[in-house]
């Protein structure tokens, strides 16, 4: 199963992925956490990011394209993949089209997970991720029992440095400018579906399995 979860930053793509990851034992590969942790890491990669990801604007895409083109070499993947935050422009899909033909594969399904902007921006700024685990919290939806410790492993809850109002804007600007565009690129193929990011998270999640199958 290889799937792409698209959808603007916030509208739970993240989240769903996790949910799927762990149903169907197939590796979530998200461009936004390899890119945190060459950040965290110090790597070159790392450092030629951080800039435009404090911003809020987008990673070139090389970088991305070649992130995502040795992830997918890599054993874990054979059964599958489900790509969450990539591609996020016309160029990066093309790129992916191009590296899985070569590979003989294909994506299976493109679910496009929709949000309302303005929801976004308090569902962003408001939530925190627990470090160890990546449950994912909300200030006023989804409050841990104790301040700032996960309830599932009492890991350390933290919160992104590009999660404030500023830069989500930007991210949302950047998203309906550069990545909206990659929904037509997809859009006419039979693997295309959208789902209502706006409803719960579990109504959400048992619609995402229903295409799944
Ligand atoms: P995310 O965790 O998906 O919200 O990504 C966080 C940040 O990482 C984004 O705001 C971008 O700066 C960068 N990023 C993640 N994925 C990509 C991508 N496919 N192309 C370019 N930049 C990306």
């Amino acid at each position: 199963m290889n799937l792409i979860l698209m959808g603007p930053p916030g509208a739970g793509k993240g989240t769903q992925a996790r949910r799927i990851a762990e149903t169907y034992g197939v590796p979530q590969l998200s461009t936004g956490d390899m890119l945190r942790a060459a950040v965290k890491a110090g790597t070159e990669v790392g450092k030629k990011a951080k800039v435009a990801m404090d911003s809020g604007g987008l990673v070139t895409d090389d970088i991305v394209v070649g992130i995502i083109a040795d992830r997918i070499g890599e054993a874990d993947c054979a059964q599958g993949f489900i790509l969450d935050g990539f591609p996020r422009t016309v160029a990066q899909a093309k790129s992916l089209d191009a590296m899985l033909a070569e590979r003989g594969l294909k994506i299976d399904h493109v679910i496009d997970i929709t949000a309302d902007t303005e929801a976004l921006v308090s569902r962003i700024t408001g939530r925190s991720t627990c470090a160890k685990c990546g449950e994912g919290y909300h200030v006023e939806h989804k409050k841990p029992a104790a301040a700032g410790v996960c309830d599932k492993c009492g890991g350390t809850l933290t919160t992104r440095a590009d999660d404030n109002e500023e830069t989500v804007r930007n991210r949302l600007a950047v998203y309906h400018q550069q990545t909206a565009p990659v929904i037509d690129h997809y859009r006419h193929g039979g693997q295309f579906r959208a789902v209502d990011g706006m409803e719960q998270m579990d109504t959400v999640f048992t619609k995402l399995c229903a295409i799944l199958g």
